[in-house]
């Protein structure tokens, strides 16, 4: 019987032929297109003939095809619509492809091609793109220590190796630690409580095995209750087992797990030539140094310091009203922060929900991309792996452009949050193949399907991100679209969000569900105020974060983190008042993997570009500039990682970002 992932799809665009897959054929097809890979990769490695870039480094982006296939569509599914049967596969799936893709990048006889075509590069007579893919083929390999030999070889897999236990364990003692301890609640206790919170605290008490209602350490639990509790004595015990989770003592205690990751991080990046970790992680980010890290960071700490101060002040003068005279606290900030807020700019989600109606805002997010790049969007009837998944071909002036997934709705079967992937990515070779591109995100369905102002945001945010994708126009697939620098690839997708805030297109698509009216102005200036409210707390829990992240991987490890935390915080002048947003034993991002360390600070490094990216239309004097936009496709959308990101920058702009954009945007520019 022919395997239906495996065939070739007879589909409209060549879309995955969802109807006619069932997962009994995901394990079939997967070892199928594992063992396919094999032989291509041996093939590659074990040709006779000199290496060259078409016999090695195209013979390798022309590998996979049916593993991307297969990979495709499975994660699709297993990441929008789960079910027991998909995740079990998931768990048999992952440890095969690890394995797979580390016997690949340790390929010798493959590296040893690899290094031979590079060391003859500059008589290859290469084009600008086949020179930047040699050259990330090869770094990728030297990266991951395919270089290494004898002793150093057999280190660094021991480091590997030990690293991914130690994540392990760091990820699960976070959690013992998140689900092992509750407070309980009396009735009395709920008291100033809004509806929700206390439903969660009651469902939560019920999930306990507990008479009565409880605050657990869950972010969506806890977050809100330090908000809106009144009683000072229970938000001070929750936010002390809140800021505790991981240096609890015991078996569950981080502190030395963190310090040995630290340590082997400093080895396994001396093993490979660099002075420091911040070194290695940052050599293929578009900030490049630690110093430039610094650098932006220090920029942004000033000013959020500053208004953090400013507001302390206005929080401790509410809490002398409330009759305490002690020092406000970090469990008091979000509480007085939230009475404010409330005073300020009173904002009731439910007026506002009317006027953004799913898919008038769909329609929005498609509008501007027509104005700004001629990008036209026509429903498509394909069968796809859910009745609640809608398509539509995307074309430019009659020519075919892309085809365009939208999957909107929460369901029991979808993970949370929002992404946007490719099942197929934009390529002219080894032939011409155009993108078949997916936004998944969790919105409330209704008739008609409104979103709050955020989610909103999170749909324009995902179809940056889509459009990053579907403009891409590069040869090879390795650097289509999205895969850029990790620095670099929020730049789209938080720069499209701008458009969301501009009035015309408020005032044309969020019109209200039933009078049909456009929101009135001072609801929308309003809910542009809100979301920059108490900004100058946000800012520095985060920058406070992502500076220990940076000093943990520069220079020698600590071989105590809470004790460099400390010390770190004390050089910036933390506020009595905020704590890191991470703590050093629950800091996942750095310690439950290496995806984020030394990384924590690029959230705002993305930030820093869009915002600045943005004021090129501003200064405009048109959101929707025509050679702005045409600036914006030809340097940053359509080129993929053809190139160093700094100078994609540099060459839409004219020159690289300035903080200011960035520090107005979040209202702390003096
Ligand atoms: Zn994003």
């Amino acid at each position: 019987m022919t395997n239906p992932i495996l065939s070739p799809w007879d589909t409209p665009f060549e879309i995955a032929p969802f109807d006619a897959i069932s997962d009994a054929d995901f394990a079939p097809a997967l070892d199928a297109a594992l063992a396919a890979h094999d032989a291509e990769i041996k093939a590659i490695a074990e040709d006779s003939r000199p290496a060259d870039f078409a016999n090695t480094v195209e013979a390798l982006e022309a590998a996979g095809e049916a593993l991307d296939k297969v990979l495709s569509v499975f994660f699709t599914v297993a990441g929008a619509d789960s079910n027991p049967e998909r995740q079990e596969l998931q768990r048999a799936f992952s440890p095969k492809l690890a394995a797979h893709f580390s016997a690949i990048s340790s390929n010798k006889a493959l590296f040893a091609r690899v290094a031979e075509v590079w060391e003859k590069r500059d008589a290859l007579d290469l084009t600008e793109e086949q020179a930047r893919v040699l050259m990330l083929t090869h770094r990728g390999f030297v990266r991951s220590g395919a270089a290494l030999t004898g002793a150093a070889d057999q280190r660094m897999q021991e480091i590997m190796g030990r690293l991914a236990e130690l994540g392990t364990a760091f990820t699960q003692n976070l959690l013992a630690d998140e689900s092992g301890w509750f407070m309980p609640l009396t009735e009395a206790d709920l008291e100033g409580l809004p509806g929700f919170v206390v439903n969660a605290a009651r469902a939560a008490g019920e999930e306990k095995g507990q008479e009565g209602p409880v605050v657990t350490l869950s972010r969506s639990l806890i977050t809100p209750f330090l908000q809106f509790s009144p009683r000072r004595d229970l938000r001070e015990q929750a936010f002390k087992a809140w800021a505790a989770r991981g240096a609890n003592g015991g078996e569950t205690d981080n502190r030395e797990i963190a310090a040995e990751i630290l340590k082997l991080r400093e080895e396994r990046a001396k093993l490979l030539g660099y002075e420091s970790f911040a070194d290695y992680k940052l050599e293929t980010q578009m900030a490049g140094t630690p110093e430039k890290v610094r650098e932006l960071l220090m920029a942004v700490w000033g000013p959020a310091k500053r208004q953090a101060e400013a507001d302390a002040e206005v929080l401790t003068e509410m809490m002398r009203e409330d009759g305490i005279n002690d020092d406000l606290a970090p469990w008091d900030w979000r509480y007085y922060a939230e009475k404010r807020r409330k005073a300020e700019h009173d904002l009731d989600e439910a007026e506002v929900k009317p006027y953004l109606q799913l898919d008038r805002m769909i329609e929005a997010s498609f509008a501007c991309a027509n104005r700004l790049f001629g990008l036209e969007f026509k429903p498509l009837d394909v069968p796809l792996y859910h009745p609640d998944c809608r398509a539509w071909e995307v074309t430019r002036g009659g020519k075919h452009v892309a085809v365009f997934i939208g999957d909107y709705f929460a369901r029991g079967s979808k993970r949370s949050g929002a992404w946007c992937s490719a099942m197929r990515s934009q390529a002219k070779f080894p032939k011409e193949q155009g993108p078949v591109v997916i936004n998944v995100c969790n919105f409330a369905k209704g008739d008609p399907a409104l979103l709050s102002y955020d989610d909103a945001r999170t749909l324009f945010h995902e179809f940056g991100h889509a459009l990053h994708q579907m403009l891409s126009d590069v040869t090879y697939e390795s650097i289509s679209g999205t895969s850029v620098a990790r620095d670099f690839v929020e730049l789209p997708s938080q720069l499209y969000e701008h458009w969301l805030e501009v009035p015309e297109v408020l005032a044309e698509f969020a019109t209200h569900a039933e009078t049909g009216a456009a929101m009135p102005k001072e609801m929308l200036d309003k809910v542009l105020g809100a979301a920059n409210f108490d900004m100058g707390f946000q800012t520095v829990e985060y920058v406070a974060s992502a500076l220990v992240d940076l000093a943990f991987h520069e220079g020698a490890a600590p071989a105590d983190v809470l004790a460099m935390q400390a010390e770190v915080l004390e050089g910036l002048g933390m506020p009595a008042a905020i704590t890191m947003r991470h703590a050093s034993p629950h800091f996942a991002h750095v310690f439950s993997g290496d995806g984020y360390s030394s990384g924590y600070y690029s959230y705002m490094w993305s930030e820093v570009m869009d915002a600045d990216a943005f004021e090129a239309f501003e200064e405009a004097g048109n959101a929707f500039d025509a050679e702005t936009a045409k600036a914006l496709e030809a340097h940053i959308l359509s080129t993929g990682g053809s190139v160093e990101a700094a100078d994609l920058y540099k060459r839409f702009r004219g020159r690289l970002p300035g903080v200011e954009a960035l520090l107005k945007g979040r209202g702390l520019a003096a």
